[in-house]
């Protein structure tokens, strides 16, 4: 890691316009500049550039950060290569972190695990080039599987003998040692410590990892009597769940044509990548996780699945697929022809005739979905029902609205049932989703009235949601926490800064928001201005918390408008000498709220004690209740003075 110091350093220097402009020509508007996204097909320019604020905006497809954040997802970089490419850009002498023992220890560690495997894939490759065994059994199957000589050596194909102590005897002859023998998974602990080799007598396919070395191997019998595959095991160097395989491969060409091709097995993705098809990779057997999706969305967010086999095999498969869904992707699927798989369909046919059947065939992953399992409802009305909530669950996973509202209007045709059905369906689903996890997902999409069985209080002042109220005080914070400002209240002016004021009353009530993003925006933003006294909107631009820097993006980037309780006329633009008014009218509704909310709470639990006869929690809740009516009052009499 590079040290914070030239961190921050980096990020001083680096002109948002000039290393925008290194890819992208920007042309000057006001005092931004504006420019084609490259981050979508961009038609007319909808990236903004602010200089001043560091940071870029696509009013189009949501793409915003600041320099780090554009070459990383430009140039498909991590935090650290990103922040070198900007080092090297500027001149910047930057020095590496010094190492912890701890971080040494690993380090090494990874690095015995490094050389042995890649003693293992040389080992391999040359007993299948240069044994009379491994030509005879290895080579003579690739061939026949009609893999060339070079689709062999760039996959970097292998064998591994049959004597279950060959490899583990050369590894040791060659000096590595057991333990990393053993922890790479290549070398099997026996009986009176004897080493066995995992791969024996199995052709190998070395898994690389998405810059290029090998991490692991999947290694495939010749005979019938033994598990067809067997892979690497979990270990320092290799997480399953994070790989595909032929992801190092395809991923230049995954991001020029921005579509990856998901396949099954090893031999799918070499033999596409031999007909001249190469954004194609697998998942190696196991399910997709996230962490692998993740890996492709890097690179694109197009996704088509392919298929093979019969109906029974792709419904049990297609589980899976929401998982792609939810990581906002756009997903296909595409059956193959029965009989085949991508494998044999590569070898048969031109890659042109291929990329025409892809081109033909493939459809849209719910479309696919809803037709296939309608297809087995016959006319029955139960199974139909089920049908419908497995579509309508699948829907509701898509965070992009508008995606959302297309499907569902093609969905509601396919089902034969109205829109509107799905759309209160999907609604709740968000709902009650909302509530048990993810606060950024609550952050993306406010839900009204939270929480919802609250009753209405006096006026509909209140009819506002906590997240609104929360995002109203932090934008007060990030736009204006330093200004010194005339507050009314109590009925005298007080002269503050906005910062002190909302601090000190959401520390006084020992409030906390409830927000989890806007509540660690908080905390940065009082750390920042007790420590320089200022605050520094590129702190929290800069964040290396994405949901922090997204959500203080997106708050200082869009325009500000005052929430519906300070009943200002409609598309009144926000003006500074409303603050006085404005914002010890949010912090006093906001409170209000939370009163209320207590009160409600404690009546439940005043009729739970009624129920049981506990009179002494009947008096304790009763007397909370009091107090509680005492504050609200007295925060109502205040706010009754607010002019606004
Ligand atoms: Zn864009």
């Amino acid at each position: 890691m590079i040290d914070s110091a030239t961190i921050a350093k980096i990020l001083e220097t680096a002109d948002i316009v000039e290393v925008i402009r290194d890819f992208v020509s920007l042309s000057k508007k006001g005092k931004d500049y504006k420019g084609l996204c490259p981050f979508h097909e961009d038609k007319n320019p909808s990236m903004s550039v602010s200089p001043s604020r560091g940071i870029y905006k696509c009013f189009s497809c949501g793409a915003a950060g600041n320099t780090v954040k554009f070459v990383m997802d430009h140039e498909h970089l991590t935090y650290p290569e990103a922040l070198k490419y900007l080092a090297v850009k500027y001149n910047i002498e930057f020095t590496e972190k010094e190492e912890t023992e701890e971080d040494k220890k690993l380090k090494t560690a990874r690095e015995s695990l490094e050389a042995v495997v890649l003693f293992a894939t040389n080992f391999f490759v040359k007993n299948l080039n240069n044994t009379k065994e491994g030509k005879a059994i290895g080579l003579s199957y690739l061939f026949e599987r009609s893999f060339s000589e070079n689709t062999i050596t760039k996959f970097a194909l292998g064998y591994s003998p049959d004597q279950s102590t060959s490899f583990s005897e050369a590894a040791i002859h060659a000096g590595y040692k057991t333990e990393y023998l053993i922890n790479s998974g290549l070398s099997i602990l026996g009986k009176n410590n004897a080493l066995f080799d995992r791969f024996a007598g199995r052709v190998i396919f070395p898994i690389h990892s998405i810059s290029g070395k090998v991490i692991g191997f999947g290694g495939r019998t010749l005979k019938n009597d033994k598990a067809k595959y067997v892979n690497s095991p979990e270990s320092e160097l290799y997480h399953k769940s994070d790989i595909l395989y032929g992801l190092f491969f395809a991923k230049k060409e995954i991001s020029k044509q921005d579509k990856c091709f998901l396949v099954e097995g090893y031999t799918d993705v070499i033999s596409m990548h031999q007909s001249g098809i190469q954004n194609v990779a697998a998942s190696s057997g196991t399910s997709l996780t996230e962490g692998q999706i993740k890996k492709i969305k890097r690179f694109t967010k197009n996704i088509t699945v392919l298929y093979d086999g019969d109906e029974a095999g792709i419904k049990a498969s297609i589980r899976g697929i929401d998982l792609i869904l939810e990581q906002d992707m756009n997903v296909k699927v595409l059956p193959m022809p029965a009989g085949e798989d991508p494998d044999s369909y590569a070898k048969s046919h031109s890659s042109t005739e291929f990329l025409n059947y892809i081109e033909q065939n493939e459809q849209d992953f719910v479309v696919f979905k809803t037709t296939l399992l309608l297809k087995s409802t016959k006319n029955d009305p139960i199974k139909r029902a089920e049908v419908i909530k497995d579509v309508v669950s699948t829907i509701s996973i898509i965070p992009d609205k508008i995606m959302r509202s297309v499907y569902i209007k093609e969905c509601a045709t396919l089902l034969n049932i109205k829109e509107d059905v799905i759309y209160q369906d999907i609604k709740d689903r968000i709902l009650s989703k909302n509530k048990l996890k993810n606060p950024y997902q609550q952050n993306k999409e406010p839900e009204k009235n939270q929480p919802t069985n609250q009753p209405q209080p006096e006026t509909n002042l209140f009819d506002i949601s906590f997240y609104e109220l929360e995002k109203e005080l932090i934008t007060y914070l990030l736009r204006f926490g330093e200004k010194t400002v005339k507050l009314r209240l109590t009925g005298k002016l007080q002269e503050t800064t906005i910062l002190d004021y909302i601090h000190s009353e959401l520390k006084n009530d020992d409030l906390i928001l409830k927000n989890q993003i806007f509540k660690e925006l908080f905390d940065l933003i009082s750390e920042t201005y007790t420590k320089n006294k200022f605050i520094d909107i590129s702190e929290f631009t800069n964040s290396t918390n994405n949901e922090i820097s997204a959500s203080a993006i997106n708050i200082i980037s869009n325009p500000f408008t005052l929430s519906k309780i300070h009943n200002l006329p409609e598309n009144r633009d926000f003006e500074e000498d409303l603050l006085p008014d404005s914002v010890p009218k949010t912090m006093l509704v906001y409170k209000i709220k939370i009163v209320v909310l207590l009160i409600e709470q404690i009546q439940k639990e005043l009729k739970n004690a009624e129920a049981e006869n506990n009179f002494d929690n009947v008096m304790k809740h009763l007397n909370t209740i009091q107090l509680l009516n005492n504050k609200k009052s007295e925060l109502a009499k205040i706010l009754g003075r607010i002019i606004l």
